[in-house]
C-alpha cells in the first residue's frame, strides 16, 4: 500500500512526489506518457534541448520557489525577448520604446506617452474585455498589428469574447528594455527541464504509459490518497459536460543551417499565417551543447493553436466566464471527492505559469505532510 498514489509526472505531480518521499511517505507516481515531466518535457535533438510540448521560460518573483527549484537544476541567463512578425514588419516584445518607435517614429517617451494616450481615448470606463483592455494600455495601432491577429489565432476567440486578465501577463515600458518578463529571477535549466524533473524524482518510483482513468479501481486501492493533475472533468467523466482547452500542434522540422531565425521566439501577429509562433530551440541555450561548442544544425517548431477535442493533448484552460462557472461546479464534486486532491494546470482549470504551479504544489504539500 503506498501512502500517495500521485497522477502525472508534471511540475505539480513531481513536486510533490519529491516532498513526500523527503517526510517519509511511499509514493507511486503514474504517467499515461511514455515520459516524465507533463509539459515541459524536453528531449535532445542533434544536442539541441528540444521543449516538445512547447517553449518554456521560467521566471519568477519568489525567492523561495526560484531557491526551490535550483536545488533540482542549474539556470542559464537567458531572457525572453520574442520578436513580432507582422507581414514582414518586425517589433520588438513586449512593448516598450523599441516597439513605439518603429510603430510611430516617437523618439522620447514622453512623445510615446503621447500617443498611446491619445489612442486610448477611445475607451471609456473599465475595459470590459481583451479588445478594450489591450486598446486601453497601448491604442488600437499596436492592438490592430500586435495583439489582434496573434490572440485570436491562440485563443480561437473574438478579442471581444476574451477576459481581459490574459493581456495583462503582458508589460509595456517607457522603456528600452526588451525583456518579457518583469521577473527579479529567469532562465533554462541547464541540460535541459527533462533533467530537472528526473532530479525532482529521484528515487521515487514512476510507472509511464498507464492511464489513470482507464485503471482506476486497481490502482485506487494500491494507495490511501491519490494527488491527481490531469483534466477534472475527464476526472469525472464528463458529467457536467466538457471544460473547453485550447490543444497546440507543432510541426517541427530539422534543418540543416545554422541559424534559422535568429532569436528563439518570433511571434506571427497577423491572422492570415496560420502558425501563432516559430520556435527556434538552440536560442533557449545560446546556440552552444553543454561542452560550449556552437551546434552546426537547427530545430525550429511551428505552433498551431486549436480547439481542444477528446484525444487532443489540453494546452490552455478557456477562462471564460461559461467555464469558469462550469469549473466551479465541477470544483464542488471534486472538494466532496474523499481522499483525492486536484492540482495543476488541469486539475484546477487555471492559467498556471510554471512558478505558480510549485508554489501552489507546496502550499498543499506542507499543508498535507504536517
Ligand atoms: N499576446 C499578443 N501578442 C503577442 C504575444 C502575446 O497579443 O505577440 C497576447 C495574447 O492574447 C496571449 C497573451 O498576450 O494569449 C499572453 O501571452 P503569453 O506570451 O503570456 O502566452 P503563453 O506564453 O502562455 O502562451
Amino acid at each position: 500500500m503506498y501512502n500517495y498514489l500521485i497522477i502525472g509526472s508534471g511540475l505539480y505531480g513531481a513536486i510533490f512526489a519529491h516532498e513526500a518521499k523527503k517526510a517519509g511517505k511511499s509514493v507511486l507516481v503514474v504517467d499515461k506518457r511514455p515520459n516524465i515531466g507533463g509539459n515541459i518535457y524536453t528531449e535532445k535533438v542533434e544536442g539541441i534541448n528540444v521543449h516538445k510540448y512547447g517553449a518554456h521560460i521560467f521566471h519568477t518573483n519568489n525567492k523561495k520557489v526560484w531557491d526551490y527549484v535550483n536545488q533540482f537544476a542549474e539556470f542559464n541567463r537567458f531572457t525572453n525577448s520574442p520578436v513580432a512578425n507582422y507581414k514582414g514588419e518586425l517589433y520588438s516584445l513586449p512593448f516598450n520604446m523599441y516597439t513605439f518607435n518603429k510603430m510611430w517614429g516617437v523618439v522620447t517617451p514622453e512623445e510615446a506617452a503621447t500617443k498611446i494616450e491619445d489612442q486610448r481615448k477611445e475607451i471609456t470606463g473599465e475595459p470590459q474585455n481583451l479588445e478594450e483592455q489591450a486598446i486601453s494600455l497601448v491604442g488600437r495601432d499596436i492592438y490592430e498589428k500586435l495583439i489582434k491577429g496573434y490572440t485570436e489565432k491562440q485563443w480561437g476567440r473574438d478579442c471581444k469574447d476574451l477576459p481581459s486578465f490574459i493581456i495583462k501577463r503582458l508589460p509595456v515600458r517607457l522603456t528600452f528594455d526588451n525583456n518579457y518578463f518583469n521577473a527579479l529571477y529567469q532562465g533554462i535549466p541547464v541540460g535541459g527541464y527533462t533533467k530537472m524533473v528526473e532530479n525532482m524524482l529521484d528515487g521515487i518510483e514512476v510507472r509511464l504509459n498507464i492511464d489513470y482513468l482507464k485503471h482506476k479501481e486497481e490502482l485506487d486501492a494500491i494507495a490511501e490518497k491519490v494527488i491527481y493533475t490531469g483534466p477534472i472533468d475527464a476526472y469525472f467523466n464528463f458529467c457536467l459536460g466538457t471544460l473547453e482547452y485550447r490543444s497546440v500542434r507543432f510541426e517541427n522540422e530539422l534543418l540543416d543551417i545554422p541559424n534559422y531565425q535568429g532569436n528563439a521566439a518570433v511571434n506571427y501577429t497577423d491572422r492570415e499565417t496560420p502558425w501563432t509562433r516559430i520556435i527556434e530551440h538552440k536560442w533557449f541555450e545560446f546556440g552552444k551543447d553543454e561542452n560550449g561548442n556552437d551546434l552546426p544544425k537547427t530545430v525550429i517548431s511551428r505552433e498551431y493553436s486549436s480547439e481542444w477535442k477528446n484525444g487532443d493533448e489540453p494546452y490552455y484552460p478557456v477562462n471564460d466566464e461559461k467555464n469558469s462557472l462550469l469549473y466551479a461546479e465541477y470544483k464542488k464534486l471534486a472538494d466532496s471527492e474523499q481522499n483525492v486532491i486536484f492540482g495543476g494546470r488541469l486539475g484546477e482549470y487555471k492559467y498556471y505559469d510554471m512558478d505558480a504551479v510549485i508554489a501552489s504544489s507546496l502550499k498543499m504539500a506542507k499543508r498535507e505532510l504536517n
